[in-house]
């Protein structure tokens, strides 16, 4: 019989001691793994070179340190930025996409097995939701693509595929990880959360402070537009978002970025800087705009002249905003764009079909 072995990535500092406590070894052999682990990035025990020889032996028969295995080459497109597919334990997959000079050393990565929020936009969301990944999926995705690029990463986003804070727990216990200074070592501000605006999940941010900035994915600026392509706005409109996010921004006294995809005639008129101008107001923002990339729904992108009219337009009242650059596009690989299409399960194959549960 094929006995499950133990999935070591993941694991907290106190986790991996009750782990080696429980291998009959002492506490401080666990901290030594996670130092292996997330410090030095090993991937196998005969690297663990400070280990007992015989309990190395003894580990690689109950253990392992991953979770993830490459599905197939990962793709290099023109502008250098690279997607991953990553086969999970039960034969799903996710993507993560690496983003070199955007700026930093950045990889983009995924908190669900597809995503229950039905965005209009996003290719994603076709899939519905499969499952959440666990904490050792997260954070193996950073390691993962870090050893295969041979670059040390400085960014993490996660704006791969999912809803972060509808996977809250495993995400957050994620953020903790990355930003261990013993151990992976991100720094916080570039550890980045990406959400629809869950207004229960921000609410725990508040309560957690995890170390990562959140970013809010707006896209539109009344209840009726966003409703329009963002099913959440029903449950969280945004007079219900906004009085979150104000007492979020007074609790980091930092400044908080607004997502918003560029779609012709939806979001890109003269009335929606005004609209935002009032929902911004008290809150220390910047607007991210991103070109609507193509995933087969009816909206169209914003034309260039739009865009910069548009940016003209936020800049006079004030507003700071930036265009986001396309990365992967070519691939598949920019944002909204991610999409595992094969292999599913049989099992798997209603999930699909019923689209988000
Ligand atoms: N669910 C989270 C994180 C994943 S999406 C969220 O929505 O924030 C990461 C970013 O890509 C979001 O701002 C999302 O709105 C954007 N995105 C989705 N589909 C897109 C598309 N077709 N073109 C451009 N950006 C898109």
């Amino acid at each position: 019989m094929l006995l499950k072995k133990n999935i070591l990535i993941g694991l907290t500092r106190e986790e991996l001691e009750s782990f080696a406590q429980e291998q009959g070894e002492p506490k401080f052999r666990g901290r030594q793994l996670y130092t292996w682990i997330y410090q030095k990035r090993a991937t196998s025990f005969d690297q663990m070179t400070d280990l007992p020889a015989a309990w190395r032996v003894k580990l690689a028969e109950v253990a392992e340190v991953g979770a993830l295995e490459l599905a197939r080459p990962a793709r290099l497109t023109r502008d250098r930025s690279q997607k991953f597919l990553f086969t999970l334990a039960d034969g799903l997959r996710v993507e993560s996409v690496y983003l070199p000079d955007s700026p930093g050393e950045t990889v983009c990565i995924s908190s669900q097995v597809g995503c229950a929020l039905g965005c209009q936009f996003c290719a994603t969301a076709k899939m519905g939701l499969f499952r959440n990944l666990s904490v050792g999926e997260i954070v193996a995705q950073v390691l993962e693509v870090e050893r295969r690029v041979e670059t040390k990463l400085t960014n993490v986003v996660f704006m791969g595929m999912g809803e972060p804070l509808h996977n809250y727990e495993n995400v957050i216990e994620a953020t903790w990880l990355l930003n261990d200074e013993h151990g992976i070592g991100i720094s916080a501000r570039r550890i980045t959360v990406s959400t629809v605006g869950l207004v229960p999940g921000i609410e725990r941010w508040m309560q957690d402070d995890p170390p990562a900035k959140l970013a809010i994915s707006l896209h539109a600026t009344t209840d009726e537009r966003r409703a329009q392509i963002m099913p959440v706005n029903k449950a969280y409109p945004l007079d219900v978002l906004f009085k979150t996010l104000r007492r979020f921004a007074h609790f980091t006294r930092d400044h908080v970025t607004f997502e918003y995809i560029m779609i012709a005639g939806l979001n890109d008129r003269r009335e929606d800087v005004e609209n935002l101008r009032e929902w911004l107001k008290n809150i220390p923002a910047k607007v991210n705009l991103i070109r609507l990339h193509p995933t087969g729904s009816s909206l169209k992108p914003s034309s260039d002249a739009a865009i910069d009219r548009f940016m003209g337009w936020l800049t006079d009242s004030g507003l700071r905003c930036t265009l986001r650059e396309s990365r992967g596009i070519e691939d598949e690989a920019a944002c909204g764009m991610l999409f595992t299409q094969e292999p599913f399960k049989p099992s798997k194959a209603k999930a699909w079909e019923k689209g988000a549960e």
